[in-house]
């Protein structure tokens, strides 16, 4: 038997942030970052709660990736406030730490026996899906830990396009390609379903048909809206069906070298497809059946199974190409000397990171250094 879980509620489109107006809360906790407030997001959101008279303090000092010492912080200022409703506001960083910082506080204190406050999640960038995932990643040191437990899973996620109109095109660009990338490594997941893979599938189309027009003209509000849904219907993918060693790789890449965690995906999605595939093989694997499947729903060329992958990879290729994205480590500022000393390191802890296990072919140390080492160069895709 088999488990599809759905959670949390959804309301989409512009002006969903409406729904605040409805929920019962006394006392609100509002997590979000400094770019909120610079942008007026965080604004819009405190209108509504002194509109309805309520009181609130707002947390807005969470930091890109969020280490332990954010989510202690935030354990310390919502211990003393304790809220009934809780809203965070930001993109997967923030989500993350409110996430991290709810369970921590139940885990730690259960003797308060205070009921778990309603939690709001309300993406501002179009990229990890975070409203809708049981996951949270938190820093450690230079490691980059997932939690995954359903208790993180948000009670409401509001996904309205106007807020993500400021993210600009870099980011637009590196939190895209995390959307692919969490389609793609659900798809092929051990624990995929049909359910996983019909959400996989329109997010991958939507990825391909609008976010090169985010990227151009962020203030397109239909292309917007389109990644902002594809993100969420991606999140609901792999929080069900979990992901691989892209994220595995990229998680080590992006804890070691602070590379933002969409860009460490999009250099590292390539290589790891073909290997999945095994393009330098036989190209037979189910992995591989299912790019030729999405190729082919792309209306891409994919008359034989390498035709559909190598379809695959060249269209990843010039999606990067046309956002100017790096097209291998070796164009970000990681430094060629510390890559190869850090390298031993990031691949044992790609090895024990929790989506590792999914991955649609299982790799050693070797295959996992050899993945990184083609990254470097981003030009060997097809060589993997
Ligand atoms: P982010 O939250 O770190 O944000 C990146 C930058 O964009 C920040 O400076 C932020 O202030 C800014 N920003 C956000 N929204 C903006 C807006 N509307 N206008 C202007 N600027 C804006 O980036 P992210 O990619 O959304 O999240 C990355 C984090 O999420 C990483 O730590 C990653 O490991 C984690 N993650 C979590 C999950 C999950 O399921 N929980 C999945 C994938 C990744």
């Amino acid at each position: 038997m088999s488990e599809f879980l759905l959670k949390p509620r959804l309301r989409f489109g512009q002006d969903a942030l409406a729904v605040l107006t409805e929920l019962p809360a006394s006392n609100v906790l509002l997590v979000t970052d400094k770019m909120m407030v610079k942008f007026g997001l965080a604004d819009r959101v405190t209108q509504i709660l002194r509109q309805r008279g309520l009181a609130f303090q707002t947390w807005d000092d969470v930091v890109a990736d969020p280490d332990i010492a954010t989510v202690v912080r935030g354990m310390k200022l919502m211990d003393s406030c304790y809220p009934d409703l809780v809203i965070a506001l930001g993109g997967g960083s923030v989500i993350d730490a409110a996430k991290a910082v709810i369970f921590a506080l139940a885990q730690t204190r259960p003797d308060l026996s205070r009921e778990r406050p309603c939690f709001v999640a309300i993406p501002t960038t179009s990229g990890t899906g975070s409203e809708v995932t049981s996951f949270s990643v938190v820093k450690a040191h230079a490691e980059k830990l997932v939690l995954v437990d359903p208790s993180l899973l948000p009670d409401i996620a509001i996904l309205d396009p106007s807020l993500v109109a400021s993210v600009p095109p870099a980011i637009t660009a590196d939190t895209g390609m995390d959307v692919l990338c969490h389609a793609l490594e659900a798809y092929v997941s051990r624990a995929a379903s049909d359910f996983s893979d019909a959400l996989a599938e329109k997010a991958v189309q939507q990825v391909f048909r609008y976010l090169p027009t985010c990227w151009r003209n962020g203030h397109d509000l239909l292309a917007r809206e389109k990644m902002h849904n594809a993100s969420c219907m991606a999140g609901m993918a792999f929080t069900n069906a979990s992901l691989g060693i892209t994220h595995s790789l990229a998680h080590a890449l992006g804890g070691v070298f602070r590379v933002p965690h969409g860009r460490a995906n999009a250099l590292l999605m390539a290589q790891v497809v073909a290997w999945n595939a095994d393009y330098q093989g036989q190209c037979d694997t189910q992995a591989a059946h299912k790019y030729a499947r999405l190729a082919h729903l792309l209306d891409l060329p994919a008359h034989t199974l390498r035709e559909g992958v190598t379809s695959l990879l060249v269209a990843i290729q010039a999606l990067k190409d046309e956002m100017n994205m790096p097209t291998g480590i070796v164009d970000t500022d990681v430094v060629a000397v510390d890559f190869d000393l850090r390298l031993a390191e990031m691949v044992n802890q790609a090895l024990r990171d929790n989506c590792t296990a999914t991955n649609p072919r299982t790799p050693d140390a070797q295959a996992l250094t050899e993945l990184y080492r083609h990254a470097w160069s981003g030009s060997a895709a097809l060589d993997c």
